[in-house]
């Protein structure tokens, strides 16, 4: 538990939240601010500030919880599609220093933006990030 940290406080329940789901690790709760009608919010119930603070045993528990949770928002939506996305970091949009990740109902036709322009992948930048893991 981290002092000034508004998703632990969330996740033990000390703020209410609309929760979709709990167990003993996660909180599942609906965005305030959501992208789409159903955008939820995975939460650990143990304070980690992004993917890579996150155990190991956390972050293959809570892939399992977005496929079940996004599962079921879908079909209960009549959703068209689903984005997972989890930022880390200020210049990846991560807000709040607390790992989550994001469950975002996709709607045919809506205006939900988790787009780029696709660029070109160039000779030395491809060396350059294959040698990492040679
Ligand atoms: P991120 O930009 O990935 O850090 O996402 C933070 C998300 O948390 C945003 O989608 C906010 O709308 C959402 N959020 C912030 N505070 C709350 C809160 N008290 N309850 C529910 N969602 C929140
Ligand atoms: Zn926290």
């Amino acid at each position: 538990m981290e002092e000034n940290c508004i998703f632990c406080k969330i996740a033990r329940g000390d703020i209410s939240s609309a929760t979709l789901y709990e167990d003993e690790d996660f909180r599942v709760i609906l965005d305030l601010g959501p992208a789409s009608k159903g955008h939820a919010l995975i939460l650990p119930k143990k304070h980690a500030a992004n993917l890579f603070e996150l155990p190991d045993e956390t972050a293959q528990k809570a892939l399992v919880l977005a496929k079940r949770i996004g599962g079921t928002l879908k079909e209960g939506l009549h959703a068209d599609g689903l984005n997972l996305v989890q930022n880390n970091g200020a210049a990846a949009g991560q807000t709040v220093d607390h790992f989550h990740i994001h469950l975002i109902p996709r709607y045919q036709g809506d205006t939900v933006n988790v787009k780029w322009q696709p660029g070109e992948l160039g000779e030395e930048d491809k060396e350059e990030i294959l040698k990492l893991f040679r």
